[in-house]
């Protein structure tokens, strides 16, 4: 009896069961089903919950509940505890991510959680705290002068003299260490400081200037497409005031109570482009970016999320903020490699922001000088508008750029004496010039004269550049580094060359060229430290370092007044690149570089050295510009059949043993082979290799690459999803870390 009853109980128990499915941060792409009180009213989705989760506490997000589940209840646990009363993600987030995670074949659970601020991933509350801001106390004349030369104190000031009442996220875009330089001016009562749980609101000083022309159509293309689902292409040369286009359709989305997202690269989110955005916006203006650390990325994630934030400027990730007025995305940079992330969770912040657009509503705009060919081929196809900004918006003319052929030239530390003689005219007639070489270091290669051998890494398949000023080589792509040998390290010989040039060495030889000029060097070893790198901007902007070195660090957004000429080092390099996008990056990055020169009065001058004068894409590019490379470029896509003619996945596998990663890609290939004969009438979808990756051992690990192509994404999606359902069980699987990267933005 006592038995029959409970069998009893239990059953009935069973009927009026809830269920509760929560996407918890693991590897296992689905979500797992928890129990509920049924007399209590479950946690909302999109709100997180504590569960045990393989002997582990997680923090999870609620999907949906249920009053079935497929697992016997008896085998479920409960909900631990419940975090939020209310949906820290919001529907229409909670739809996006779950369309992202099986469009990009990765566990929902980790896509969940890679669109929170890790503070609240770990399970912060998701409450706005108390808010600090500051503000002047003295006019800013007055104060400049009391500074001397402290260049971190001196762009906070004039950032506050800009604006009214910063805070924290404004200021930490100007330094890492802003706290600290900010404190001796707290006590010496120059700036003031206010606790407010009011929410940071910026008062614009600056209404920007008037637009005309082609300026004034495409920001009014903009503000009429407010409420509807449209790409707008903004393809303007560099300088043609794409940012004011920006500015004044944002302030029209935020007078209309909406909020505007702008997405930037990562390396252009700097004081300078954050200083003229709260210069020019008004409301409530909010930063998200590396420089944050986690409690100030997770409030102005709130901020953002919660509706109080009128703009939210970020790097990629910032795609994912919930923003529950969101009335207008905008894409600067677009064609820009960062938007792509390159591990765990592969998605491209572009495409996912049109998503967005789609889900709210609202016009996305793409803005670029050089547009990614996918965003091209779809203006062609009429699925984007594209609006044009043809010249530089303060009337400079735009630079003028010519090859330099460098062949049978004599060279001094790899730059050519015509080069050199047009760094001193332009530096006599009290311009600045810039040298781009995308290479850091001093020299890429350490050689032994006797015998030939180069200092490799000893788990790369790379040679190890040389670090002159550190006395190191390091290898560029594991960060090994060993001290600098002083004999080879084969044969024990003396002799041994530096070969090829690094960022280091251009400076070092322009500083012997011209001693009396100074130099700002800007790549990542010199911008390492916390501020550096603002330091580092700051003497080029004001024209204190008059020459200046850099990577591509120096190509995206900047704007120096009194640059007038570029060199560019190494532009043979994308030439042969064995990557399909490596002409397309060759001609992005040439323009972008190209378009700091002259953007004032002076007019620009752009020098290419090659030892490739007469390769036809590269004069196509200088002498016809970007629009008739990219034309010439797609065809050759559409010859060799490579997006945006077809859609790619690219399967990656690495392990220790070198014979592991291709073995378990073969499989990989013999299932999808074996799976396309199942379904002929599916279309077919090509498979290249498995191959090596292009350098097949990095940091000890062998690595190799499974290609698939079909020209049909749909076919390529449903083929990667069932390869997705069973990849864990097949054959080796556990013996390779591998990953499925759809849309990769290389092939490395
Ligand atoms: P882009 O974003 O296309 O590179 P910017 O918006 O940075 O161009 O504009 C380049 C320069 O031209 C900036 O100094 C900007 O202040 C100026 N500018 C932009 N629009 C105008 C305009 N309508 N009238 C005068 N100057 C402008
Ligand atoms: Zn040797
Ligand atoms: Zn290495």
């Amino acid at each position: 009896m006592v038995v029959e009853d409970a069998v009893n109980s239990s059953a009935e128990a069973a009927e009026s069961q809830v269920f509760v499915q929560v996407a918890v941060p693991t590897p296992v792409a689905r979500c797992f089903d928890y129990r509920w009180p049924s007399d209590e009213t479950p946690p909302v989705p999109g709100a997180r919950v504590v569960v045990s989760f393989a002997r582990r506490r997680l923090v999870g997000v609620v999907v949906a509940s249920a009053s079935h589940s497929s697992v016997p209840s008896e085998r479920l646990k409960r909900v631990t505890e419940v975090i939020d009363r209310e949906a820290v993600l919001s529907a229409d987030l909670l739809s996006l991510l779950s369309w992202a995670a099986s469009y990009y074949h990765h566990p929902i659970g980790e896509v969940m959680a890679a669109a929170l601020p890790r503070a609240l991933r770990l399970g912060a509350p998701a409450e706005i705290t108390q808010r600090e801001t500051f503000s002047l106390n003295e006019p800013l004349e007055e104060i400049l002068p009391t500074l001397g030369r402290a260049p971190v104190q001196r762009q906070l000031v004039q950032r506050l003299a800009s604006a009214s009442g910063c805070d924290s996220t404004v200021l930490s875009t100007i330094s890492a260490r802003w706290r600290t330089s900010l404190a001796p001016l707290i006590e010496r009562g120059v700036v003031a400081v206010e606790h407010s749980m009011s929410l940071p609101s910026n008062g614009a000083t600056d209404h920007g200037p008037a637009l005309e022309g082609e300026q004034a159509l495409a920001r009014d293309a903009v503000i009429e497409s407010f409420g509807q689902q449209k790409t707008l292409v903004l393809n303007g040369v560099t300088g043609s005031g794409k940012t004011e286009v920006y500015l004044q359709a944002i302030e029209a989305v935020r007078k209309g109570g909406k909020q505007a997202l702008v997405l930037v690269p990562e390396i252009s989110l700097t004081p300078q482009l954050m200083g003229r955005f709260a210069a020019r916006l008004d409301g409530c203006l909010v930063s998200l970016h590396s420089g944050l650390n986690d409690t100030e990325r997770g409030q102005a994630w709130l901020l953002a999320a919660q509706g109080h934030a009128d703009v939210v400027v970020g790097t990629r990730s910032a795609v994912l903020v919930p923003l529950p007025r969101l009335g207008l995305v905008i894409v600067d940079e677009e064609h820009d490699g960062s938007f792509k992330q390159q591990d765990g969770f592969r998605y491209h912040a572009r495409d996912l922001a049109l998503m967005r657009s789609r889900d709210c509503q609202c016009p996305v705009v793409l803005g670029s000088a050089t547009p990614s060919f996918e965003t091209l081929r779809n203006v062609t196809l009429g699925r984007f508008t594209e609006l044009r900004l043809s010249v530089r918006a303060t009337g400079a003319p735009p630079p003028s750029l010519a090859l330099l052929d460098i062949r049978r030239r004599p060279l001094v530390e790899g730059m050519s004496d015509r080069l050199l003689d047009t760094i001193a005219q332009h530096l006599e007639a009290g311009g600045q010039a810039m040298v781009f070489i995308n290479r850091r270091g001093f020299a890429p290669t350490l050689l032994c004269n006797d015998c030939g051998a180069a200092a490799d890494c000893a788990r790369c398949d790379a040679h190890m550049t040389v670090h002159a000023a550190s006395g190191c080589l390091r290898c560029h792509h594991c960060g090994a580094d060993r001290a600098m040998p002083t004999a080879c390290e084969s044969c024990g010989s003396i002799h041994l060359d530096r070969v090829g040039y690094g960022t280091e060495r251009i400076a070092r030889a322009l500083a012997e060229a011209f001693p009396d000029i100074e130099i700002a060097r800007i790549d990542r070893d010199s911008t390492r430290r916390r501020g550096a790198l603002e330091e580092q901007l700051d003497r080029a902007v004001s024209g204190r370092a008059r020459l200046l070195v850099g990577t591509q660090m120096l190509a995206k957004g900047h704007h120096f007044p009194a640059l007038t000429l570029v060199g560019i080092l190494d532009a043979d390099r994308g030439l042969f690149g064995i990557d399909f996008r490596s002409l397309e990056n060759m001609g992005q990055l040439i323009l972008q570089v190209a378009g700091r020169a002259g953007r004032e009065s002076t007019p620009g001058t752009v020098l290419i050295q090659t030892r490739n004068p007469d390769n036809p894409m590269l004069q196509t590019l200088v002498s016809d510009g970007y629009d008739t490379f990219a034309t010439h470029a797609l065809d050759e896509r559409r010859v060799a059949n490579w997006p945006p003619y077809s859609f790619v996945a690219l399967i990656r596998a690495e392990a220790v043993n070198d014979r592991q990663p291709l073995d378990f890609l073969d499989t990989v290939a013999a299932f999808l082979v074996a799976d396309m004969q199942t379904r002929e009438a599916d279309g077919q979808i090509d498979l290249l290799g498995p191959a090596p990756a292009p350098m097949e051992r990095l940091a000890g690990k062998f690595r190799a690459r499974l290609l698939l192509q079909s020209e049909s994404r749909a076919h390529l999606h449903e083929a990667l999803a069932r390869l997705a359902s069973v990849i864990d069980a097949l054959e080796g699987a556990r013996l390779v870390r591998w990953s499925i990267d759809v849309d990769p933005v290389d092939l490395f």
